[in-house]
C-alpha cells in the first residue's frame, strides 16, 4: 500500500488517486536562464522516481513539467521574489542574447540533462512564454471575484481576502506582517500580497498586451494556469523543492482555489534541498556544481543518479566528491551483478533456498513507504551480495536464475539506472581471443600465464569476471 508524505496534511497518507488507476502529476520545473544545478536535479530525480515507481506498482500516470521563462524575478532573498530583474533578462545582458535564445538554450541543455540521467519525459513541458491568454484570463476570474486588485497597469493578489491563505507553509498573515522580508511594491495593499501582472518598464523586452498593461505575468501565476489547462482543476501530486512551500506553492493555491473553488492538488511533495560540503549551494562559495561538473571528474551521470537515491527525499543531502566516489563503487557492483546474471550458466541439479521473492516483497515495501530509496538500495545490496554467493557456490538453477532476473527488471524499473549496453556487448575479437587463451592457461594450470594475460585484457579497457565451470563475463570498463 502506498503512503506519500503530504506536505499539507504534515503527515504520511495513504495515497489514493481522483480517477481508479490514474495520477495526475505536475512538477515545477526549471527557471532557464543557466544550467540546472545539482540541487535542482535532486528535486527533478524525485519526480522521475516517484513517476517511475507509480507507473511500477500500475498506475497511468500523466506528468506534466512547466519551463519557466518569463516572470521569476531576481528577488529570491525577498519571500514573494516580486521585484528585481527577470532572470531570463539578465542571463539576456549577460550573454548578450535574446531572452527566447537564453530560454532555447538552457531548455535544450535541461533536455540532455535529462536524457543523460535516464529521466522518463514528462508528457508535457508547457512554456510560460506560450500561455499568456491562459494566464491573463486567470487574473481576470481573480480581480471579477475581488481576490486581486489593479493599480497603475499591476495587478496583485490582495492575500487578506483568501481565507484559506497559509493552509500549506501553516504561515499566518498576522505572522507576514511582521516579515520584513517580504518586498514593498509601492503598488501593493500589503507586503504580502504578490504580483499576478506587472507592468513592463520601457526596456523590458518581455512583454505581453494585456487589459491592464503592456506588461508580463508574475511568477507564480503560470502554474496554476499551465496545471488546470493541462491536468484540470484538482491535481493529484504536486511537487517542487521545499523553498517552493513558500511562497510559490502557497500563491498557486490561492490563485487556483480563489479562481475555481475546488482543492488545487490532493498530495503536496517536497524535497529538502541539496547541500555541498554542508553548505548552501553559491556561485560565490565555489560550491556551485552542474551535471558536466561531475562528468568532467570522471564521474558518470548514473553514479550520481544512484548517490542522488542513495538517501532520502526529505532529509537533506550533503554532495560530496567522496560520497560520489562511493556511488560509482556501488554502481560498479550493480553492473557486476547484472554481467553476472546475464552470464552465468545454471546448473540443472542445483536449488538455492534464498527467498528472493521476499527480496523483492521487501524492495516493493520500502518505496510504498514515502519512496524510502535508501531502504530500497540497501535491500538490492543484499540481493546482490547473496547472489553472488550463489553464483560463486553454483547454487542457482534456471527457476532461481530467471526469478532473480525478474527481480532485478522490476527494480530498476523504480530505479531508473541504465547501464550502458556497451558494458555487455560488443567485445572486439581480440579480447575474447585473450581472455580464451586465459581460460586455457587457467585449465592447464598455468597462472602465471594467466594472470598475465588478465593484465593485458584491463590495460585493453575490460575487466574479466570469473563465473563458475569455467565460464567468465567480459565488462568493458
Ligand atoms: P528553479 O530553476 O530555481 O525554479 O528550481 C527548480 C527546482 O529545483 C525547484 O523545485 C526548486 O525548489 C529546486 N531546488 C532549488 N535549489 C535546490 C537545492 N539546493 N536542492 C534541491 N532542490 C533545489
Ligand atoms: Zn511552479
Amino acid at each position: 500500500m502506498l503512503k506519500l508524505y503530504n506536505t499539507l496534511t504534515q503527515r504520511k497518507e495513504v495515497f489514493k488517486s481522483l480517477e481508479v488507476g490514474k495520477v495526475k502529476m505536475y512538477n515545477c520545473g526549471p527557471t532557464v536562464y543557466d544550467f540546472a544545478h545539482i540541487g535542482n536535479l535532486r528535486t527533478f530525480i524525485f519526480a522521475d522516481t516517484l513517476r517511475r515507481h507509480l507507473e511500477n506498482i500500475g498506475y497511468e500516470v500523466r506528468q506534466i513539467m512547466n519551463i519557466t521563462d518569463v516572470g521569476h524575478l531576481t528577488a529570491d532573498d525577498l519571500n514573494q521574489a516580486d521585484s528585481g530583474e527577470d532572470k531570463m533578462l539578465k542571463a539576456s545582458k549577460r550573454e548578450k542574447k535574446t531572452p527566447q535564445d537564453i530560454a532555447n538554450f538552457y531548455t535544450e541543455k535541461f533536455f540532455e540533462d535529462l536524457e543523460k540521467l535516464n529521466f522518463k519525459k514528462a508528457h508535457f513541458f508547457p512554456r510560460a512564454t506560450a500561455h499568456i491568454p491562459q494566464i491573463i484570463k486567470m487574473v481576470e476570474i481573480l480581480i471579477e471575484k475581488g481576490l486581486a486588485y489593479k493599480k497603475n497597469g499591476n495587478v496583485f493578489y490582495d492575500v487578506t481576502k483568501f481565507k484559506d491563505y497559509g493552509k500549506l507553509s501553516k504561515k499566518k498573515i498576522a505572522d507576514l506582517k511582521e516579515n520584513a522580508r517580504l518586498e514593498e511594491h509601492p503598488d501593493k495593499r500589503h507586503g504580502y500580497d504578490f504580483a499576478l501582472w506587472l507592468k513592463a518598464p520601457k526596456e523590458h523586452i518581455l512583454k505581453w498586451e494585456s487589459p491592464w498593461s503592456l506588461g508580463y505575468p508574475g511568477w507564480h501565476i503560470e502554474c496554476s494556469a499551465m496545471s488546470i489547462e493541462y491536468l484540470g482543476e484538482t491535481m493529484d501530486i504536486h511537487t517542487g523543492g521545499e523553498d517552493h512551500i513558500f511562497p510559490h506553492h502557497e500563491n498557486e493555491i490561492a490563485q487556483s482555489e480563489g479562481c475555481t473553488g475546488k482543492e488545487f492538488a490532493n498530495f503536496w511533495m517536497h524535497v529538502r534541498f541539496l547541500l555541498v560540503d554542508d553548505k548552501k549551494m553559491s556561485k560565490s562559495k565555489g560550491n556551485f556544481y552542474i551535471l558536466s561538473d561531475i562528468l568532467a571528474k570522471g564521474y558518470s551521470a548514473m553514479d550520481f543518479r544512484l548517490l542522488m537515491l542513495s538517501s532520502h527525499y526529505r532529509s537533506n543531502l550533503n554532495f560530496t566528491w567522496d560520497g560520489l566516489k562511493q556511488a560509482s563503487t556501488n554502481l560498479k557492483k550493480i553492473t557486476r551483478f547484472e554481467t553476472r546474471i546475464r552470464n552465468y550458466q545454471p546448473l540443472t541439479e542445483a536449488e538455492s533456498e534464498i527467498d528472493f521473492k521476499k527480496y523483492l516483497a521487501d524492495f516493493t515495501e520500502a518505496m510504498d513507504n514515502d519512496l524510502n530509496t535508501p531502504k530500497a538500495l540497501a535491500i538490492l545490496f543484499e540481493i546482490i551480495s547473496e547472489t553472488n554467493k550463489e553464483i560463486d557456490n553454483q547454487k542457482l538453477n534456471q527457476k532461481n536464475l530467471d526469478l532473480i532476473k525478474f527481480a532485478w527488471e522490476k527494480i530498476n524499473k523504480d530505479l531508473g539506472i541504465k547501464i550502458e549496453e556497451k558494458k555487455f556487448a560488443q567485445i572486439p575479437a581480440e579480447i575474447i581471443d585473450l581472455a580464451e587463451k586465459r581460460s586455457d592457461a587457467k585449465k592447464g594450470n598455468d597462472f602465471s600465464k594467466a594472470d598475465t594475460l588478465r593484465k593485458e585484457i584491463e590495460e585493453q579497457g575490460y575487466n574479466i569476471d570469473d563465473l563458475p565451470g569455467g565460464n567468465y563475463a567480459i565488462i568493458k570498463k
